[in-house]
């Protein structure tokens, strides 16, 4: 008997190096889980990654920024499994790292679409097909709760997913579905390498070395370790926390 036996498991960003760990425990632990990206190459090649878990596991290739394709991905999990228990809006897209007086525009207007749109349309649309004592986890970041220098577009959203998250979570108490957010730290995964590399670039260090001096526990996060947040998450282990931040930053914001 695992602790999400049989629950109902959307991730967005499901083809994603969290999204694919976070699946992996989910599954592990008895759940159905729909993974949701617009990358079909990447959704492939996670089923095949989760394969041992059958039917339990399925995809579907979607715009999470759109409405009528988060309508899409709400629908074909319902119509697959019926009600959603768990919903974790997960994708999301770094940017440019530029100064804010060099940041393209149209770099910005689609880092808030992707990042910000995403977790408000899964909340107006996933909601409704939502079991009673669900729980809604949307992914910030440590830049969510910190600022940074560079990543202007990243940082406003994932900013902006704490107001989100806080506004939804007292939104739907009378139904007793919770609501948190995950920050994580940096994670050794080709997300946090291309943003390294970036910034490596712009400001001619190793930011990668510089993360680890700056990371209390010295060291960047395995995906897995991401992925043990999301599982308390999801589960009736964190029954009492909503509204709530999470850091998984090995201290970071300490
Ligand atoms: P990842 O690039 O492996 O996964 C992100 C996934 O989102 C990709 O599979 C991508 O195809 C998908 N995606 C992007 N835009 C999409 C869209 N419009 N519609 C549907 N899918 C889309 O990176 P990851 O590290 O697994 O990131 C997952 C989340 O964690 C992101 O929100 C990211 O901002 C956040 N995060 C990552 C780190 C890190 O160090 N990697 C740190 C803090 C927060």
């Amino acid at each position: 008997m695992g602790v999400m036996d049989n629950k109902v498991c959307i991730i967005t960003g499901g083809a994603g190096s969290i999204g694919v760990a976070s699946a992996g425990l989910l599954l592990k632990e008895g759940a159905r889980v729909m993974l949701v990206d617009n990358s079909r190459d990447n959704l492939n090649k996670a089923a095949d990654d989760l394969k041992e878990y059958g039917d339990s596991v399925a995809s579907v290739k979607a715009d999470v920024s759109d409405t009528e394709q988060t309508i899409g991905y709400i629908n074909q999990t319902v119509e697959k499994w019926e009600k959603i228990d768990v919903l974790f809006s997960n994708a999301g897209i770094h940017g440019a790292n530029k100064p804010v007086t060099e940041f393209p525009e149209d770099v910005f207007d689609e880092v808030i679409k992707v990042n910000v749109r995403s977790s408000f349309l899964a909340c107006k649309y996933g909601i409704p097909q939502m079991h009673d004592g669900g729980s809604i986890i949307i992914t910030s970041s440590i830049v969510g709760v910190k600022g940074a220098p560079g990543v202007i577009a990243y940082t406003t959203s994932k900013h902006a997913l704490v107001g989100l998250m806080r506004s939804v979570a007292l939104e739907v108490t009378s139904r007793n579905i919770r609501v948190n957010l995950l920050c994580p730290g940096p994670v050794n995964n080709s997300f946090q390498a291309d943003v390294e590399t970036d910034a490596g670039r712009e400001t001619g260090t190793d930011a990668t070395a510089m993360f680890n001096s700056m990371i209390p526990l010295k060291r960047h996060a395995r995906p897995e370790e991401i992925a043990g947040t999301v599982l308390f998450l999801a589960s009736d282990q964190s029954s009492f926390s909503t509204g709530s931040i999470f850091m998984a930053d090995g201290g970071l914001n300490a």
